[in-house]
């Protein structure tokens, strides 16, 4: 029988633990805030933000965004995100992704602090995280190593596929599961017979955003099968990258969606808040 992963359970217990750390810092006159910055008229972004919003409420974190126009430039991009930088009230800075594709968004990643990038985006902490140093682990790969820890499921000498190569996600997991101690191979858009890969994986994690492109034929039995991808199949129904129904037939943990990879994504969000606003960032 498989055991089907709660990340919405886990994420609650996440919050309410991180509520305790939170009051404990308000105690000590330590105000943790989250400055989030959306451009344009996204309504994914919308529904991501929204929710961001709704942990922070839960968890204590104060919450201030910042909506800016499809029309904004670059250099009004840019200043904003040095505002904040400067400002000490705030711990932490978000910019939701897309952006309007005239503006830069490396650049604006890089221009935030590192000591506030609570996503895990800025070179640096992408760097210290290669190097396995202490940093802003980017959340949705953190989210998936703390499912693991939470789950008992053990990473060392463990052969792990990760389907995708995004800055955001399946790069910061090879980071993350090498620093666990597994073997890991990663699969993409030019990968050959990527289920030769798959089928010989104890773990698949796949983030390439194709609705039940990972079928049953693709796991072997026993495997852990961690579905970050969220999409809508052919009925406008939210989905994950894995056929989860027939797949779960086969696997000894595996996660949903919704309810798996998502809330845990936005439960670490507000752990790297936590951290940072608990001096962390000045420790950098
Ligand atoms: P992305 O930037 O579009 O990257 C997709 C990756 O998948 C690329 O590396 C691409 O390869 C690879 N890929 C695409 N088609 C493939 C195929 N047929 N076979 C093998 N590899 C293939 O996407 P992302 O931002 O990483 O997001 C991936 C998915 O995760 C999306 O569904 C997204 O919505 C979801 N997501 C979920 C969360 C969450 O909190 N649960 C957070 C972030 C993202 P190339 O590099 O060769 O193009």
């Amino acid at each position: 029988m498989t055991v089907i992963i709660d990340g919405k359970e886990l994420a609650k217990k996440i919050r309410q633990n991180l509520k305790i750390d939170c009051d404990n810092l308000k105690n000590k006159g330590i105000y943790p805030k989250l400055a989030v910055i959306m451009v344009g008229d996204n309504p994914a972004s919308k529904v991501y933000v929204r929710n961001k919003n709704k942990a922070c409420e839960e968890v204590g974190i104060e919450y201030e965004e910042f909506l800016l126009g499809e029309n904004t430039t670059q250099t009004q991009l840019i200043s904003l995100i040095e505002d904040l930088n400067k400002r000490d009230d705030v711990s932490g800075i978000l910019l939701q992704s897309p952006i309007p594709k005239n503006l830069d968004i490396n650049e604006a990643f890089r221009t935030i602090s590192y000591k506030k990038d609570v996503d895990g985006f800025h070179p640096t902490n992408v760097g210290k995280l290669a190097l396995g140093q202490d940093t802003f682990v980017s959340c949705t790969p953190y989210g998936v190593i703390k499912m693991f820890e939470e789950y008992n499921i053990e990473l060392e000498g463990k052969n792990v596929v990760i389907l995708g190569r995004s800055n955001i996600v399946g790069k910061p997991l090879i980071q993350c599961c090498l620093n666990k101690n597994a073997t890991v191979t990663v699969c993409h858009s030019r990968t050959k017979n990527l289920k030769e890969y798959t089928k010989k994986a104890d773990i698949v994690i796949s983030a390439i955003g194709k609705p039940k492109f990972v079928t049953a034929d693709m796991i072997k039995d026993g495997a852990v099968v961690i579905d970050v991808g969220i999409n809508r199949d052919e009925n406008n129904k939210l989905c994950g990258d894995v056929d989860f129904e027939n797949v779960k037939e086969k696997t000894s943990y595996i996660t949903p969606v919704p309810g798996g990879v998502g809330p845990m994504t936005v439960a670490m969000l507000m752990n790297n808040v936590i951290k940072s606003a608990n001096n962390f960032g000045k420790m950098l």
